[in-house]
């Protein structure tokens, strides 16, 4: 899950990127309007968190372009103002939900967690891929009833795989939702984590989860 986070305020953009990585998401930061505009043209994000009072372009009026461009994101709307007409200006805008600064992380966290389960068609809280069963809430990665011990990144992709389970994954896509803009495409780091992945969840099973697809990347299936 990609999160692209629109904040001028520092502070406030680092805070929220870093609790939101520590949960598992990968998170881009635009510090203006503009810039969030051009991140959520380039990247395919799963959500995108907006600061109303911004540089260049202000939170409502990009909020409204995307909408118009038809681009069909959650949007959560991060702001100071806290009148009843703000709000409604808000989410007449096209943001899905609203909430206030300052806010405790928990309630921004399960905010983020309920609009991506509404965007995600009543998202399951539990993914299942033949023995190899991954729950959502509590982090927990068993096969065959045998718990996997992952590490975020690790089960970051996993998690990825488990969604698209039965479809080819090229590492272009998983570089897009697994890893942030930093992340450098010519490096093999994505081919090292599924190795990774492979040694703890297919060793010792007959039955290999996690296929390659020759040229063209990998898939995971029964
Ligand atoms: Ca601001």
């Amino acid at each position: 899950m990609r999160i692209l986070v629109v904040e001028d305020e520092r502070k406030i953009a680092e805070f929220v990127r870093r609790g939101l990585k520590e949960e598992g998401y990968s998170v881009d930061v635009a510090y203006d309007g503009e810039q969030g505009y051009q991140l959520a043209h380039l990247n395919d994000y799963d959500l995108i968190i907006l600061d109303l009072m911004l540089p260049k372009i202000d939170g409502l009026t990009l909020c409204r372009q995307l909408r118009q461009e038809k681009m069909n994101i959650p949007i959560l709307i991060l702001t100071v103002r806290d009148s009843v007409k703000d709000k409604v200006t808000g989410l007449d805008a096209g943001a899905n939900d609203y909430l206030t600064k300052p806010f405790a992380f928990e309630e921004l966290l399960a905010r983020c967690r309920a609009l991506l389960r509404t965007y995600g068609e009543a998202e399951p809280t539990k993914l299942k891929v033949a023995d190899l069963e991954f729950d959502l809430l509590s982090h927990r990665v068993t096969r065959s009833g045998r718990e996997i011990y992952l590490t975020l990144k690790e089960s970051s992709l996993l998690e990825y795989l488990m969604r698209q389970a039965g479809k080819v994954v090229t590492r272009t896509m998983i570089a897009e939702h697994v890893w942030d803009i930093n992340f450098d495409s010519f490096t093999n780091v994505i081919d090292v984590y599924i190795n990774r992945l492979r040694q703890k969840i297919d060793r010792g099973f007959d039955r290999p989860l996690i296929h390659t697809i020759r040229g063209r990347g990998y898939m995971l299936r029964e």
